[in-house]
């Protein structure tokens, strides 16, 4: 096993440093590849199946074949974890179609990339942030129609995010033609309305289906807390009690300005903190039985 940290590429465990992929590769080439960010608590994978079911997905629906059998992805995640002695971190994974003449027709006999990387988090910069609450911006929606995929196609994103950045803030809240908010740069984005409802947009074809917002909603129905799935604009959001984001990397992550304009009393409510108590708790018994009937079969 490598010293220090550890990259996966096509069956090979790796120095971080020494990994590489084919120049050639269509990922490289035309961003013709899907991903998946798995947050890891305590060593164990979170909300490990609904990110399989995703990537399932994605592969599909661009005719990518899994390049591993999905027991056998579910060892080297689990083989990431443990050779990078990740306690509380991420495991990033990406498939590409694959290496092949670089032509914008797809080949017909790519064999799909497997890459995965892994990284620890700080945990209590984590918690800070939390605390403290986020500012967000937003911007027109200018992304594809299929923001449904997970496509490593994240240009519009990273200019996007990179421009609430240089405003001071943490993630861009895209707006569509109709003046509803979409998502976010890397997370989706909700209110909590006067009345107390958590309000997110309904999954279609403009957003990512965010596992942590899944995750959310069965939380929010195993505990009772009242919830709407609908658009809402920015200016419902400004006049909201609670705002807040959500993702695998932060789970639910407080918004206490958007725009520069304070949202509710600009400090983190307590309806997103329970929120992000809800999440944690479901997520955390689902990883440990998950894990459990890893070791007993
Ligand atoms: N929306 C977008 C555009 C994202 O990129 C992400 C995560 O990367 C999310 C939402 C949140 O998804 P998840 O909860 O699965 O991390």
């Amino acid at each position: 096993m490598p010293a220090g940290r550890v990259a996966y590429v096509d069956g090979r465990y790796s120095r971080h440093g020494d990994a590489a992929v084919h120049i050639e590769d269509r990922g490289l080439q035309f961003a013709d590849a899907v991903y998946e960010v798995f947050m890891v608590m305590g060593k164990l994978l979170f909300d490990e199946e609904a990110h399989l079911d995703r990537l399932e997905r994605s592969l599909g629906e661009l005719s990518i074949a899994m390049p591993i059998h999905r027991g056998a992805l579910k060892v080297v995640l689990r083989e990431m974890v443990r050779q990078n002695r990740i306690v509380d971190g991420f495991v990033y994974l990406q498939v590409t179609r694959g290496v092949a003449k670089r032509d914008h027709f797809i080949p017909k006999a790519a064999q799909p990339s497997l890459i995965l990387t892994a990284r620890p988090f700080n945990a209590a910069a984590i918690e800070k942030r939390r605390g403290n609450g986020v500012a967000v911006f937003s911007a027109p929606d200018i992304r594809w129609a299929r923001c449904d995929i997970k496509s490593t196609a994240l240009l519009p994103n990273v200019l996007a995010k990179s421009a609430s950045q240089a405003k001071g803030g943490y993630e861009v809240w895209f707006v569509d033609d109709n003046g509803f908010v979409t998502e976010g740069g890397s997370t989706n984005a909700w209110i909590v309305t006067r009345d107390g409802v958590a309000v997110t947009r309904a999954l279609s074809n403009d957003i990512l289906p965010g596992v942590t917002r899944g995750a959310i909603l069965q939380a929010l129905k195993d505990e009772g807390i009242a919830y709407e799935v609908r658009s809402f604009t920015v200016e419902e959001a400004l006049n909201s009690r609670e705002a807040f984001v959500t993702s695998a990397t932060g789970g639910a992550m407080p918004v206490v300005t958007l725009d520069g304009k304070t949202i509710g009393n600009g400090h983190p409510g307590s309806v997103s903190a329970r929120i992000q108590e809800a999440y944690m708790r479901l997520a955390t018994r689902e990883a440990v039985s998950n894990a459990s009937r890893k070791n007993s079969g």
